[in-house]
């Protein structure tokens, strides 16, 4: 299996958390989110375990909360002892809602408005993670008419090449995000911050990429990043004390991907870190991560049932079910990969090729193409794994479809963590 809160009962039907997937759809309707609690707990404890074995605890990981933001996950990574990641005023909202502490909150994006950062400040969020010289300009300002200092890191773009798809790779020269070092930008950035009289520049920070499966060029650009601490210090005399790595740690979406094991990057990371700064004179700094992805991704499932099987002979067949790109945009956007199983046939032979499709008004609304699915008939389940990041949270309400439930297990036990949106919230703020 994909993930290992995934098994088969003696049904033959697919199980999460231990939690048939015939009898939740049953219960809760489809489409619908599962996602595994254990599964979740399990990875925040690995990560934070990591850094206790290979880094003297000197550090922190913050769950990036775009990969799947509501109440009950703060509240969950919060338990587990991990800060959070958030890239938007409403992330925060949430995030102060579930009784997340402020100041263990990272505050990102590239362009924070004067609303967000105001209520950023007002709500003591510990760090903020400056994008370009015009934020810092205006968190320079606004910290000093409210009294108060702003916590800053500065977002560099090392240059890394991480060898991922082109669309999400955010290391580069040609970003959007950051402050590029080889143009001398991000120098200059750091004198304006190191100056700056109502900040405390703490750090640095950088993110190469997503759905990366080799520890090198995380451990390449860690060096990076302790290199340019160390030219921070012998060109403003500032000596920074944390250095936030970003995520972007593989997972598995089908049986081609291998994610190395995380705590190898951890290693790998620590021991590079601990030898630049050795080499330079410096003291290891603070270490945040900020994995997303691979906390919540393998522990969510998605639920659908099938409609129609439409046979195109000689083309393809496809078999469409009762969600689609609304829940679920990865294919439309990137062409992702995912396994597709049915999930109440789990012994029956796969036998046909097909292509899933959404039920959206658009001929791109596609799940996946060309998978070996059994016979299907319409009622059948489907489901689709490793949805647990970047679905729920990239889903709209394209065509006037209602978001799904989300329904999370523990213990064997499942209950809503984010209610089914009903006809009456599509409208409710249409005038
Ligand atoms: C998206 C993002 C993350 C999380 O990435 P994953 O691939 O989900 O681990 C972390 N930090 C920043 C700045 C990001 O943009």
């Amino acid at each position: 299996m994909i993930s290992n809160c995934l098994g088969k009962n003696e049904k033959g039907h697919l199980t999460i958390g231990g939690c048939d997937t015939v009898d939740l759809a049953k219960e809760y309707g489809t489409p619908l989110y599962v996602m595994d609690e254990g599964k979740i707990r399990a990875t925040c404890r690995m990560y934070r375990e990591s850094f206790e074995k290979y880094y003297g605890g000197q550090g922190m990981p913050l769950y990036a909360s775009k990969a799947f933001s509501c109440k009950e996950i703060c509240r969950i990574v919060n338990e587990e002892g991990l800060g959070l990641d958030v890239v938007s005023g409403g992330e925060l909202y949430t995030a102060l809602q579930a009784g997340f502490p402020a100041e263990k909150i990272h505050f990102h994006g590239n362009n924070k408005t004067a609303e967000e950062i105001a209520f950023a400040l007002d709500s003591g969020v510990g760090h903020f993670v400056v994008d370009n010289l015009t934020e810092l300009e205006t968190l320079n300002r606004m910290a000093g008419e409210k009294g108060c200092r702003a916590c800053v890191l500065l977002r560099i773009k090392p240059g890394v090449d991480a060898h991922t798809h082109q669309f999400i790779r955010t290391g580069q020269i040609d970003s959007k995000f950051g402050f590029a070092l080889e143009t001398g930008e991000a120098l200059a950035a750091a004198k304006e911050a190191a100056g700056a009289e109502h900040l405390d520049f703490k750090g640095v920070h950088c993110h190469i990429g997503s759905q990366i499966f080799d520890v090198a060029p995380f451990v390449l650009a860690a060096e990076i990043m302790v290199d340019f601490i160390h030219e921070i210090q012998k060109e403003t005399g500032v000596a920074l004390t944390e250095l936030n790595l970003g995520g972007g740690f593989g997972i598995k979406y089908v049986d081609e991907d291998t994610p190395p094991k995380y705590d190898a990057y951890m290693h790998s990371v620590s021991d590079a870190v601990h030898r630049k700064c050795g080499e330079y004179g410096l003291p290891v700094p603070y270490i945040f991560i900020e994995p997303g992805r691979s906390i919540v991704g393998e522990a969510g499932i998605t639920l659908y049932h099938v409609g129609g099987v439409k046979e195109i002979p000689g083309v393809r067949t496809y078999v469409s079910i009762d969600g689609g790109m609304g829940d679920n945009p990865r294919y439309a956007l990137y062409q992702s990969s995912y396994t597709v199983v049915a999930a109440g046939k789990m012994d029956a032979p796969c036998t046909e090729k097909m292509t899933v499709a959404g039920k959206c008004c658009e001929s791109g609304d596609l799940i996946q193409e060309n998978v070996m699915l059994p016979k299907l008939e319409p009622g059948d389940l489907l489901a689709v794994l490793s949805t647990g990041a970047y679905n729920y949270s990239m889903a709209s309400n394209y065509n006037r479809i209602p978001r799904p439930a989300v329904v999370m297990i523990r213990d064997g036990q499942p209950r809503v963590i984010v209610r089914r949106e009903s006809f009456e919230d599509l409208v409710r703020n249409d005038v």
